[in-house]
């Protein structure tokens, strides 16, 4: 078969431009990375010769070796792990097939310091050889295969790919072609300190070739991380062993390493990311935790080991009792692995509670980054929906602007109150701004913020927090009269006194003015400041949910609303007082309209008719401006 010419993906050459930036300022983790992936290579042989053992019969002991060659300036990394066939080569050094890749890659501004951070939550993997490379040669043999080949690129568009004699017996040898600055990658001193750094909790031996004496040098500890006592662990290698599970460069926010005797035995090395990853929200809510059954790398894709709302979880699993020659897909209904599942589940909510109660400033940095996902838990796990609830935290109209527990919220209910309120939208700040909020915040009633899609699914399922009900400060009566008296800022009794009269023709006008684009008009007891506002019907869709179904066209026409008019605001006062006189329908009229626009741009909705909307401005403001 004739050399092949190939082209990388769109992906591909985007990320290898980056790469050729320089953009990490450490270039010695490419050689973590090509570790890492032979780590990963001889793991995925390991498995499969659980069902087949001749595909290792020939030479059982799994390693690593490193080469170099002073000469011809290259850096070898070899494994006798899997390898890859011809079509896996191309597929697998040729594109990105993570989902998520091109809408990562959207995010690269082009701005360093941005990039980094983004970058570094995704991993170039393999393409981080073009960092410190000229060129790079892939050659490799499919474990059980007749045929080798060799890949070569120079990182810049374009790839070959051809048979190789020279292939190992199975395996992948990569041969990375320094550039001229990049000599210190031949030195064995630095090699050495480079893998005791980052690849010393790989659990199989690293060796380079004609050390000292001609001997080979082991140059890790090739004994898997989990394995080794807690004390015996600096948390440098946690950090490490991290990295190489999540593809990650931030620090783990939290580290769970547990051994569990008994009835179930398993080891369990954990870690909450301190970062989100880039593909959190991915549909498909994959976890990446890997399992392991008496150290055998069995998958990184085991539904069964953890919720899909802790997929934020990076590290392993390493079970003394699952049968090791279980198929992947059997392995999900199988009853031990349930039970592993609800150990950790329960050991990991169990750390969260702790952390939130002795250290509740990290935890609220914690929760910022995947609150969001364990609140998807809420929902969709009964068993746990209470621990749950227990660890979240919510942003409120509460003062100090911290997180509070539904606990903080429930312990200052005031006397009389009989909901907890809430307020739902996309962003804690604009929604403090909401004229909704205006009778509340003036009788000292405190309002929790809900800025996360996932609350309008789960807080209908909950409903109720020690028969206090949730309920929306933009749905129904606000029922405020209860709730205390306003404090001096926000009272104005004269006023209210001296337009009761006009106030009830108002409401009547406005409604025949509206009666197309509202449900009702009536006055507000929420607002203190403004002169309207929106809210939904007590029987309808919570506001904010229904904008984020029209959004998914989940929704067909907007249901209508209500407008609520603040009695004692001048405006209102001033219309009320004009509703007696001769020529009064037009300017209501016009002043109905345009307030009703107004109270949709508060709510952040688009005005269905900006022209007719500006027209009334523009009128409105000439009759005002004395000519
Ligand atoms: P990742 O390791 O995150 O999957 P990489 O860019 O590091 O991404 O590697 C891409 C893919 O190339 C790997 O998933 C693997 O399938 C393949 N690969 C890389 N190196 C090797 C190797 N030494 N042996 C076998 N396959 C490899
Ligand atoms: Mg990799």
């Amino acid at each position: 078969m004739a050399e092949e010419k190939l082209v990388f993906q769109a992906e591909v050459s985007k990320l290898l431009d980056i790469v050729a930036r320089s953009l990490y300022s450490e270039k010695e983790i490419f050689l973590r990375e090509l570790i890492s992936n032979a780590s990963d290579a001889c793991d995925k042989l390991r498995y499969a010769a659980i069902t087949e053992p001749g595909l290792i019969a020939d030479d059982p002991e799994f390693k690593v070796t490193l080469a170099t060659d002073k000469k011809a300036r290259t850096l070898t990394v070899a494994d006798n792990g899997i390898g890859m066939g011809h079509d896996e080569l191309i597929e697998n050094l040729g594109t990105i097939a993570r989902s998520g890749t091109s809408a990562f890659l959207d995010e690269l501004t082009g701005d360093e310091g941005n990039d980094m951070a983004l970058i570094g939550q995704f991993g170039v993997g393999f393409y981080s050889a073009f960092m410190v490379a000229d060129s790079v040669e892939v050659v490799t043999r499919r474990a059980g295969e007749a045929s080798g080949w060799r890949w070569a690129s120079d990182g810049r568009g374009e790839f070959t790919v051809a048979e190789a004699e020279d292939a190992p017996a199975r395996g992948t040898r990569i041969v990375v072609h320094l550039a001229k600055a990049e000599k210190e990658f031949l030195e064995p001193e630095r090699l050495g300190r480079i893998v005791k750094t980052y690849s010393d909790h790989i659990g199989l031996p690293i060796l380079l070739i004609g050390g000292k004496d001609e001997a080979d040098d082991q140059l890790n500890t090739a004994s898997a991380l989990w394995t080794r006592p807690k004390r015996e662990i600096e948390s440098d290698q946690y950090t490490e062993f991290y990295h190489h599970v999540s593809h990650g460069f931030d620090e783990p926010w939290l580290t769970l390493h547990n051994k569990a005797e008994g009835r179930i035995e398993y080891t369990s090395l954990l870690f909450v990311p301190s970062t989100r990853p880039f593909d959190l929200f991915d549909p498909a809510r994959k976890a990446s935790v890997k399992l392991y059954v008496r150290r055998i790398f069995i998958t990184d894709d085991c539904e069964g080991l953890l919720p899909p709302w802790l997929r934020f979880l990076r590290g392993i699993v390493d079970s003394e009792d699952l049968p090791l020659n279980i198929s992947r897909e059997m392995l999900q209904d199988n009853p031990m692995l349930a039970r592993i599942k609800t150990a950790l589940t329960k050991r990991v909510l169990g750390e969260f509670k702790k952390k939130a109660e002795k250290e509740p400033e990290a935890y609220a940095a914690f929760w910022d980054n995947f609150g969001a996902v364990l609140k998807e838990g809420i929902y969709e796990d009964a068993e746990r929906r209470d621990d749950i609830l227990g660890i979240a935290r919510f942003r409120s109209t509460a003062p100090d602007g911290g997180l509070v527990s539904l606990a903080d919220y429930t312990a200052r209910l005031k006397p009389s109150q009989e909901a907890i309120y809430y307020l739902s939208g996309e962003d804690a700040e604009a929604l403090g701004r909401s004229p909704q909020l205006e009778g509340f915040r003036a009788r000292g009633v405190e309002v929790l913020l809900m800025t996360d899609p996932v609350d309008q699914f789960w807080l209908p399922m909950v409903g109720e927090i020690e028969g206090k009900p949730f309920r929306s400060v933009t749905q129904g009566g606000a029922d405020l009269a209860g709730l205390g008296e306003e404090t001096a800022e926000g009272k104005d009794e004269a006023a209210d006194e001296a337009s009761a009269g006009g106030i009830d023709g108002l409401v009547a006008m406005f409604k025949l003015a509206l009666s197309d684009d509202v449900k009702d008009v009536r006055t507000s007891e929420r607002l203190t400041d403004s002169a309207v506002c929106l809210v939904a019907d007590e029987g309808d869709m919570d506001m904010h949910l229904e904008r984020m179904l029209r959004q998914q066209r989940q929704m067909g026409a907007p249901s209508k609303r209500i407008l609520e008019l603040n009695p004692k605001h001048p405006l209102i006062r001033r219309l009320a007082g004009a509703v007696g006189e001769s020529d009064a329908a037009d300017r209501v009229s016009d002043a109905a309209h345009l307030l009703l626009d107004q109270a949709r741009i508060m709510e952040g909705e688009q005005l269905p008719d900006p022209a007719a909307f500006s027209q009334r401005l523009a009128s409105v403001m000439e009759r005002g401006i004395p000519g």
